[in-house]
């Protein structure tokens, strides 16, 4: 005979049991394995209520036919929901589930054979299928902190010492309602945790959500300063490069020629009486001729390595690495023969233009000796002028 101490010092154990299963369904199963060994029940269910007022069936397990059903076990045979008011909105009070959990009051029925105090319509169904006696019924309420009826705990045939059925001790109330209690706590305290991961979890996506959009948003902020950098490259009157954009290139030419040691040749083209063209054919006409020229110098001198860029007024420059003096000079002269040669539309007039070239090339050591190349190109080009335009000059062929 087990005294009150031992109970006692059993439900806290149990109590500490439940608190550390970390799965609902395990849980459940545990609680009612512990309630059917204290009482030496025969079966067991529990029903857990809905938002909707119903209860349903999560864990059943009956020792004599062996069945043992939700739980971690998953069977498939589960129990009907049973709602806890009828349809005209009364309370379900005819069913010991329902009853139980509508008054949160445990409730004892010695036999359900002789009673007529429920309606044990499903138990009789169940009795019939299986050949099983249900036959004495205690149901106890889970409570929730504020004493409402979270699920119900239902036993059924307790078993005296020689295992036969006898009808529930009255002695069994307060010892099941403590291990009740102590259930109620972890199963609350299970769902709040259940409810703290997931919401951990959402947070977790919402972050990663957030960070991807974030990630978007600012690549594509980077892809317009790119697009916005590029623009800012451009000449708006010929399309190409400026000139802004040709010092930067020219000294990262420079400084890699310095290093590596290679030839970098300047070209260094002027729109020879351009003025004729403005005073001619208008400066809007103008405009459009400036462009044509540009446009074909950039798509005549088109190796990747190559940069054109509008240097001023009429006025063309051309980078041009790994190209000796003597190729400079044969590719200026072909450029200015194509340009010769070429007709510009302007305004719907063909124009004709020629150009004078400055050629200037060399290995350069240091940045400043690379920067003379500019100088040289241009006093190149003034001499191309002044001995009659439409021609190339090199600068180191005195
Ligand atoms: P040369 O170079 O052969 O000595 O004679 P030029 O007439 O070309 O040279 P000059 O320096 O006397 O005049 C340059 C002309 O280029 C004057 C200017 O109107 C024209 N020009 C410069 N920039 C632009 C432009 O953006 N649009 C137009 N339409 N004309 C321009
Ligand atoms: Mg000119
Ligand atoms: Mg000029």
């Amino acid at each position: 005979m087990k005294t009150d101490k031992d109970i006692y010092k059993r439900l806290v154990d149990i109590g500490l049991a439940l608190s550390a299963e970390k799965e609902i369904n395990s849980l459940l199963e545990r609680i009612l394995c512990e309630a059917k060994e204290i009482v030496k029940a025969d079966a067991g269910t529990i029903y857990l209520r809905t938002r909707d007022d119903s209860l349903r069936f999560v864990i059943g397990l009956n020792d004599s036919l062996n069945i043992f059903e939700g739980g971690t076990s998953r069977q498939e045979v589960t129990l009907p929901e049973i709602s806890l008011f009828t349809a005209d909105g009364k309370p379900n009070m005819s069913n010991i589930a329902s009853r139980c959990a509508v008054e949160v009051e445990s409730i004892f029925v010695d036999d359900s054979y002789t009673s007529d105090e429920f309606d044990f319509s499903g138990a009789r169904r169940f009795d019939e299928m299986t050949g099983y006696r249900s036959t004495s019924f205690l149901t106890v309420p889970f409570k929730n902190f504020s004493d409402e009826c979270i699920g119900v705990l239902q036993l059924l045939n307790a078993l005296d010492e020689k295992k036969n059925p006898i009808a529930f001790p009255r002695s069994n109330q307060s010892v099941i309602e403590a291990l009740a209690s102590q259930a109620s706590v972890a199963i609350e305290n299970r769902r709040m945790m259940d409810e703290q991961e997931a919401m951990q979890v959402k947070l977790e996506k919402d972050v990663d959500n957030r960070t991807e959009e974030l990630e978007d948003a600012l690549s594509k902020l980077s892809e317009a300063h790119i697009v916005l950098k590029e623009l800012t490259t451009i000449d708006p009157v010929t399309g190409i490069r400026n000139r802004q954009y040709f010092e930067e290139v020219f000294r990262q030419e420079l400084l890699r020629a310095i290093r590596q040691q290679y030839d970098v040749a300047l070209l260094l083209l002027d729109i020879d009486h351009f003025k004729k063209v403005n005073d001619t054919y208008g400066h809007l006409a103008g405009d459009e001729c400036l462009a044509g020229v540009g446009q074909a110098i950039d798509s005549m001198l088109n190796r990747p390595s190559d940069v054109v860029a509008r240097y001023g007024g009429e006025e063309f420059i051309a980078v041009l690495p790994y190209v000796t003096e003597s190729n400079a000079v044969k590719l200026a002269e072909q450029l200015r023969e194509d340009l010769e040669l070429k007709e510009f539309k302007a305004d719907g007039i063909d124009i004709k233009i020629t150009v004078s070239i400055g050629v200037s090339s060399g290995v350069p050591n240091t940045l400043e000796e690379g920067r003379e190349l500019l100088s040289q190109a241009d006093e190149a080009l003034y001499r191309a002028k002044g001995s009659g335009r439409n021609r190339v000059v090199n600068y180191s062929a005195k």
